[in-house]
């Protein structure tokens, strides 16, 4: 199994860009924040406790969303990989992810990073807004604190995974097919 990671701050098309990497390399989406939205919707005892911190700008504990990610890795059959979207958002969600890999004695195949400037994540985040309707997206706090909490926690994961000689970013600025175009240049070589 090839086991790749979208990597990259709020707003910067990881969703956008997932829908088309999955279906051309046969991969199975994982979007942590949309399992999460969908606890939220069902109304389940994990969704109420994720609905405050993630409506503040703040992440939800490691522990929940390690949980998902090995149940989605040991039900899902029949393709050839995984795309990681929003996982791993910690130093320790990284670790976590390798201990989850090592039981099988595998590995993450490599990271892609998109990466665009903050001034970009608000007004990408604003225009989603108006979209989608999503809770966190609906004020410029709740979004600076996303920023905040991408830069304080998410952000040493590039040096992580740099280290594992595992790390590959991509510019995020362009249009949609020119972002993807320079994705695929990426995957093509895994
Ligand atoms: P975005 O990429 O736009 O920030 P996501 O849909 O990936 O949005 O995530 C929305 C929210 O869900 C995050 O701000 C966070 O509160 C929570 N969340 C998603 N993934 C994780 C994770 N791996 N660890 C902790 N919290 C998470």
């Amino acid at each position: 199994m090839k086991y790749f990671i979208l990597f990259g701050p709020p707003g910067a098309g990881k969703g956008t860009q997932a829908t088309a990497m999955v279906e051309k390399y046969n991969l199975h989406h994982i979007s942590t924040g949309a399992l999460l939205r969908k606890e939220i919707a069902a109304g389940t005892e994990l969704g109420l406790q994720a609905k405050a911190l993630i409506e503040d700008g703040h992440l939800v504990p490691d522990e929940v969303v390690e949980g998902m990610i090995e149940s989605e890795f040991q039900s899902v059959k029949g393709v050839d990989g995984f795309l990681l979207d929003g996982f791993p958002r910690t130093l320790p969600q990284a670790e976590a992810l390798d201990a989850i890999l090592a039981k099988t004695s595998e590995e993450v195949t490599a990271t892609v990073s998109i990466m665009i400037p903050d001034e970009m994540i608000m007004e990408r985040i604003k225009g989603r807004a108006l979209k989608e309707g999503r809770a966190d997206d609906a004020s410029e706090e709740i979004i600076n604190n996303r920023i905040a909490t991408y830069h304080n926690q998410t952000e040493p994961l590039i040096e992580y995974y740099t280290k594992a000689g595992r790390y590959n970013e991509i510019d995020g600025v362009g249009t949609i097919e020119e972002v993807q175009g320079r994705i695929f240049t990426i995957m093509d070589r895994f």
